[in-house]
């Protein structure tokens, strides 16, 4: 560092001495951020394709969220549900009722902080209302970082390595990959031979499957899939948890991207980041009968549903759920997707664009990192935040803000494109 470091060198040098190295460490430290655009400390501004991990579908302060905060903080800040019930919590369990792909007439939710922590209620639910251990998870499955699911996560490096022993019952089927040649008809025999060489299924509490596999590569379960394995499920009394936290609130085109899967209602919705605008929150929803299936105090937390992230949440989700809202999303990933799809023809590096809607991806044929990690500096370089993700990291994810505007989004392609052809 020079005599004279930048506000950008010297927070970065105080993040190092300061924060766990076991947290990763971007180039980006921030100053502020309005709709698709994060300004950095040295004044110099970026596009947004990576909203903090999926958390901006409806952009960065979105006005009516920073609105509703604003009121809240002047109201009150922190309750705890289990010792002051406020009515934004009970709002945002409202909204999810009549959201909800689950099927029962009744829905009814859980507020909690993370992904992580709602998939851990959501195989407690499961277990409890079953009466069942085991849980079968997938290949390229991310669910969270606590040990119950980081063991159902299927990375080893970084997420996995180190952190053994793991958790008890959790077990793990094929998923479908058509692109690296695993059909719907492998998972299902995949699936099919762990409950012959692995755990009996009358054991079997839950599945948890993410519908467009996030940090695994984005990749969309195949349109026969999602069907197949309720039915699987439905055959050995077996609960089907979906897991939205990254598809969720609009990502794809819908609400939940288990709604591109026809005549498919699962039994708990797992939801979390855009969900809260910004602010932490995620939820498990699901009929009565499973959601009431633990006994008073069996859930919860000091901070789950916490007033802020339930005033931002009731905003996103009244914002989201507008049928134009959803259509101009749908639209968004319709002209992305032709774009991937002109860069892939001319570039053989890149073997597949897949996703679905505005949820998009591009794999590299090459199972190595390096290219996806130059992609991303380059882009960086240029002005746009991007990130890498896949089993072998290399799959470059799109992530833009779906209320970016037509201008911003074809500057952010065009860095893309740029980027892939200065790596090339
Ligand atoms: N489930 C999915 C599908 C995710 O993509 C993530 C995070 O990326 C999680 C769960 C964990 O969420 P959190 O980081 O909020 O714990």
């Amino acid at each position: 560092m020079s005599a004279h470091p930048t506000p950008h060198d010297r927070i970065l040098a105080d993040r190092a001495r300061f924060v766990s190295g076991g947290v990763a460490t971007p180039r980006l430290v921030v100053h502020h951020a309005e709709g698709a655009r994060v300004t950095d400390i040295d004044g110099r501004t970026y596009l947004d394709f990576a909203g903090g991990i999926g958390c901006q579908n409806t952009g960065h302060r979105f006005a009516p969220v920073v609105e509703a905060v604003k009121a809240q903080a002047d109201a009150y800040l922190h309750q705890c549900f289990m010792v002051g019930v406020y009515e934004p919590y009970v709002e945002v369990c409202r909204r999810l009722a009549a959201l909800s792909p689950c099927h029962g007439d009744e829905q009814k939710s859980i507020l909690v902080n993370s992904g992580a922590e709602a998939n851990e209620n959501a195989v407690k639910i499961a277990r409890a209302a079953t009466g069942r251990p085991a849980v079968v998870v997938f290949d390229n499955a991310f669910h969270g970082r606590t040990l119950l699911t980081m063991t159902m996560t299927a990375k080893v490096k970084p997420y996995r390595a180190g952190f053994g022993p793991f958790a008890p019952e959790v077990y793990r089927a094929p998923a479908p990959y058509p692109y690296r040649g695993v059909t719907s008809d492998d998972a299902i025999a995949g699936l099919k031979r762990l409950f012959k060489t692995e755990v009996d299924p009358a054991t079997v509490a839950c599945v948890v499957l993410e519908p467009v596999q996030g940090e695994g590569g984005f990749m969309e379960m195949p349109p026969d899939y999602p069907a197949r394995l309720l039915e699987v499920c439905r055959e050995h009394g077996i609960l089907y948890v979906d897991d939205e936290v990254q598809t969720g609130v609009g990502r794809t085109g819908r609400m939940w991207a288990i709604e591109h899967y026809d005549g498919v209602e699962p039994d708990l919705l797992v939801s979390g980041k855009s969900i809260g605008g910004g602010l932490p929150l995620a939820a498990v929803t699901g009929p009565a009968e499973l959601m009431d299936a633990v006994g008073p105090g069996g859930l919860g937390g000091t901070f789950g549903g916490n007033p802020l992230s339930c005033a931002a949440a009731v905003a996103v989700l009244d914002a989201v759920a507008e049928p134009s809202f959803l259509a101009e999303a749908e639209a968004l990933g319709a002209r992305m997707r032709a774009r991937l799809e002109a860069l892939a023809a001319r570039r053989p590096e890149i073997g597949d664009v897949r996703g679905l809607g505005p949820m998009l991806a591009m794999e590299l044929v090459e199972r190595s990192p390096d290219r996806a990690k130059a992609i991303v500096d380059a882009a960086f370089d240029r002005g746009l935040l991007l990130l890498a993700c896949g089993i072998d990291g290399n799959v470059i994810r799109l992530l833009a803000p779906l209320t970016i505007t037509d201008e911003e989004l074809d500057a952010g392609l065009r860095i893309v494109e740029e980027a892939v052809d200065a790596t090339g």
